[in-house]
């Protein structure tokens, strides 16, 4: 018999991330009945783009209400009424997400690496938040009021494949336009790489719940670039969803049984 699903936090920063780098993941997961809850740092509730996010949830199949920490994105002030991501007090931060740690009692977060993919500097915050919550959630003499301690099993962080998708992202990188950096390199060799989840068989929920963050697509030439990648090239972007695996305690916990 196969193991029971593990239960999922997924940690990322802004409403689109949670499809286009662990979409397919989450999807996969709900197919095998796991829980999957996301935590998004930036956004505040009722804004457009949370609305989108649910919409995106439920293309992948993920029913449970999205917690929005609701932290202004670093590149649209008026995201949020709460400062930006990046200039608040980190401390808070920790406290904040450790709450909801506790609360949702994850055995395996999923947040992105510590160059936050690509070098986005909320990405790198979330990054880092998603880490110092996951050890402060183990330590019950830390943030009492946030609950009792839960020990999170393993961290999975994600990462773009140099070998599998680099060069599909290259293109849709220099798609961003004059002011894109046709040297700027990002992602994992392949010996970095502790687990490379197939994805290809739910492309298409990830492709639907993608689309379903409208406003993203009138704002964001990344966006719009990879919309416009012949089907293959897309496959290669998308199919793929490669991890950095951390486990907190010994032997940690399987995304997959
Ligand atoms: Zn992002």
């Amino acid at each position: 018999m196969s193991p029971s699903p593990p239960r999922v936090l997924c940690v990322q920063a802004h409403p689109d991330d949670e499809t286009i780098w662990t979409g397919g993941t989450m999807a996969r997961l709900r197919a095998d009945g796991a829980v999957v809850d996301l935590v998004t740092t930036t956004w505040a509730p009722g804004k457009p783009r949370h609305l989108e996010l649910v919409d995106a949830l439920r293309a992948l199949g993920v029913d449970r209400e999205p917690v929005m920490l609701g932290y202004a994105d670093g590149g649209v002030a008026d995201s949020a009424d709460r400062p930006a991501l990046v200039a608040a007090p980190f401390d808070e931060e920790v406290a904040e997400l450790t709450a909801h740690i506790r609360h949702l009692r994850p055995e395996v977060i999923l947040t992105t690496d510590a160059f936050g993919i690509y070098g986005h500097p909320d990405h790198i915050h979330t990054h880092r938040l998603a880490l110092a919550a996951a050890e402060a959630a183990a330590e019950r003499h830390l943030y009492p009021a946030a609950g009792p301690a839960w020990q999170v099993s393993s961290v999975y962080l994600v990462t773009v494949s140099e070998s599998r998708s680099g060069s599909a992202w290259q293109r849709v990188m220099a798609a961003r336009g004059a002011d894109a950096d046709p040297a700027f390199a990002f992602g994992s060799p392949d010996d970095r790489i502790d687990e490379v989840v197939d994805v290809r068989g739910v492309l298409d929920l990830k492709w639907r719940a993608l689309q379903q963050h409208r406003t993203e697509f009138e704002r964001s030439r990344t966006l719009r670039a990879i919309r416009a990648l012949d089907e293959p090239v897309r496959e290669a972007l998308l199919g793929w969803e490669c991890y950095l695996r951390r486990d907190l305690v010994a032997g940690g916990r399987a995304l997959f049984g």
